[in-house]
């Protein structure tokens, strides 16, 4: 069943029960990184999520704490033997400075290395950034310190969709990519410039109608019932917060409308 697995639930600052944020989505025979901090080849193994089922990572913006796992997660798929291309996708500036990050490694020079293409995507709303058989995933600017991309991932089978807002102010741009969908993966960093608090989150929830919403990237020190009841005070469907190692399906859900 086609999910998205939280790898990595903690705000810019991880503890031993959180890794920075970035998450898996979970398809038949293949994957997509959505983001890469952290130890990414640990937190896939532990996931059961095989490394050669991603030939996909998509970087929503050039932070470290989403983007600085890309190297050790490259050169741990090269010593493992990994022979085919594997490409990653974000805005230009983002995958150019993800290149600059690795040609400081001098990664032309590792033997063997196998082929990492750059696919840049316009900073323009709703662009397509992968489509295949059995999804489709675009990208529209949010409103972070940094040039910043949200995701809309939909199924082709069933049309289930969910939508991740990355690290934002609350935008319009969110509630487009989210309208009607099943699942909001929303940040809860707290109310500020760049970020959003667990009742902002529940406000664009509620305009973009989805069926529930599942708040990321929050900071430490809160109970989980604290932020969901902040979340409800907006939004009526259902809250969660998200852990590392949650599974979210995105097939099987019943529509809200
Ligand atoms: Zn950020």
């Amino acid at each position: 069943m086609a999910h998205l697995t939280i790898l990595g639930s903690a705000y810019a600052v991880p503890n031993p029960d959180q890794e920075n944020t970035h998450l898996a989505l979970v398809l038949k025979q293949s994957a997509v990184l959505i983001d890469c901090s952290g130890t990414p080849l640990v937190r896939l193994e532990k996931a059961g999520i095989p490394l050669d089922w991603i030939d996909d990572i998509i970087l929503t913006h050039f932070h470290p704490d989403h983007a600085s796992g890309l190297p050790t997660l490259l050169m741990g798929m090269w010593l493992k033997g990994r022979k085919k291309p594997l490409t990653v996708h974000g805005l230009e500036i983002t995958v150019a400075k993800a290149s600059a990050m690795m040609d400081l490694f001098d990664w032309h020079q590792w033997p063997g290395f196998f082929d990492v293409r750059f696919h840049g995507v316009p900073e323009i709303p709703l662009q397509t950034i992968l489509r295949t058989p059995e999804v489709s995933i675009v990208s529209s600017p949010v409103r972070h310190l940094i040039p910043t991309i949200g995701l809309r991932i939909q199924l082709e089978e069933d049309g289930a969709a969910a939508a991740y807002s990355c690290d934002t102010e609350p935008c319009q741009a969110v509630v487009d990519l989210a309208a009607g969908a099943d699942l909001l993966i929303h940040e809860a960093a707290g109310e500020g410039k760049g970020h959003s608090s667990p009742y902002q989150a529940g406000e664009i929830a509620r305009q973009a109608e989805v069926g529930k919403l599942v708040m990321i990237h929050y900071g430490p020190g809160q109970p989980a019932e604290a932020l969901i009841h902040q979340a409800k005070t907006a939004f009526q469907g259902q809250v969660d917060v998200a852990r590392d190692w949650m599974v979210l399906p995105l097939d099987g859900f019943t529509s809200p409308k």
